[in-house]
């Protein structure tokens, strides 16, 4: 039996206490043996400490690992001289160095969670937001231009490479999957301002190029202001949405939004030959150390580490831990064993933990 070797790195704020989380839950579904988790330091309260928000040794232990599991790193006081905040750079350091372009976002209602659309029940929300994850506008990070404390530019920067790879990503993960819950059409939408600028005119074109191979999805084309409507209006229409960096970072909290906010939102951040995985929220200072945080973005982005790995490694016994994991969470919002503080509950951290523990026993 292989042994994966995984990484953590808890983080700031409420990192900690999701990751653990995470962790517990992960031992639970898969036994003692299966994962080795090995913890590592980063992120802006360790930057404090010592001036390095990703240490070399952690990133070596990153780039040599199996996978990455990490709570959310980030405190609003912690910024460089140019204003920007210091901890971001733990994970988009790992996302430029280890190639992480398809940033996958599962946008799912649960049974048991109450959307704040009221039409739409569990099984009718169901699509991912694939996010371009290297390139965009934050490719500039670092490198903005402020000028004469008169006028500030940063540059978005989209190439036919990065494209190709994210719209094929894109397409497969549609293929795999059993189309919009509205029509069960496998269908790819791109979100984009390609009326607006060249470079997301050029971002679509690439999309339609690469979906000339996959006649078997759908095309459509929603502009960025316009789908935040129509994530509201018809949710059930999306099945696999492509989106720029910047567009989908915003995009993703929306739709996590309409399935239950942030603390159920799961994120995997994906190369070729890494996989980096935490919830899609950040460290959310206000609720850090007390205990109040939800763990199951945390939690699920561990279910959807698993079965990034199963499928790499043609491991059958992590797949359907997998499956354990996301059914425990299911089972136990749907029967409201342990219902979170950010679902109107009162259930802490360490008590949700416990509960998905026990549905997994
Ligand atoms: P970032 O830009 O780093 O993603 P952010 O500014 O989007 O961070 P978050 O840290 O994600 O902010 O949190 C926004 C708010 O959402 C928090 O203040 C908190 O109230 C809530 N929140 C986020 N994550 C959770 C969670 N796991 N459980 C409960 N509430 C959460």
């Amino acid at each position: 039996m292989t042994t994966y070797n995984i990484v953590t790195i808890d983080g700031d704020g409420i990192g900690p206490e999701v990751c653990q989380s995470a962790v517990q839950v992960l031992r639970e579904a898969c036994g003692a043996d299966l994962l080795r988790f090995t913890a590592h330091d980063g992120g802006a309260t360790h930057y404090q400490k010592t001036g390095q928000v990703l240490p070399p040794d952690t990133y070596e232990a990153c780039r040599t690992s199996h996978a990455m599991l990490h709570g959310a790193a980030g405190l609003p006081g912690v910024t460089y001289p140019d204003g920007t905040e210091v901890g971001n750079d733990l994970h988009l350091q790992l996302r430029f160095k280890l190639d992480l372009f398809a940033n996958v976002r599962p946008i799912r209602l649960y049974k048991g969670v109450k959307s704040p659309l009221s039409d739409w029940k569990a099984g009718q929300i169901d699509y991912v937001i694939v996010r371009e994850n290297t390139e965009g506008l934050y490719a500039s990070r670092g490198a903005g231009v402020v000028l004469r404390n008169e006028l500030a530019t940063d540059s978005l920067v989209i190439t036919r490479k990065g494209v190709e790879r994210v719209a094929k990503f894109a397409l497969d993960l549609s293929r795999q999957r059993n189309g919009a819950p509205r029509d069960g059409k496998k269908r790819m939408t791109v979100c984009d301002k390609a009326n607006i600028l060249r470079s997301y005119a050029f971002f679509r074109a690439v999309c339609q190029e690469v979906a000339q191979g996959y006649p078997d999805v759908e095309m459509d084309y929603a502009y960025a202001d316009a789908i935040t409507v129509h994530m509201l209006k018809k949710p059930d229409f999306y099945d696999v949405i492509v989106a720029e960096n910047m567009f989908g970072d915003i995009i993703s909290d929306l739709g996590a939004g309409t399935v239950g906010g942030l603390g159920i939102a799961a994120s995997a951040e994906l190369g070729l030959a890494h996989g980096l995985f935490q919830g899609a929220h950040g460290s959310a200072p206000d609720i850090a150390g007390q205990d109040l945080a939800s763990p199951l973005a945390t939690i699920l982005s561990g279910a959807l580490m698993l079965r990034w790995l199963g499928n790499r490694h043609g491991d059958a016994a992590l797949t359907s831990a997998a499956d354990r994991v996301e059914k425990a969470v299911e089972d136990m919002l749907e029967k409201g064993d342990a219902v979170p503080h950010d679902q109107g509950g009162t259930a802490r951290c360490s008590e949700v933990t416990a509960a998905v523990c026990k549905r997994l026993r």
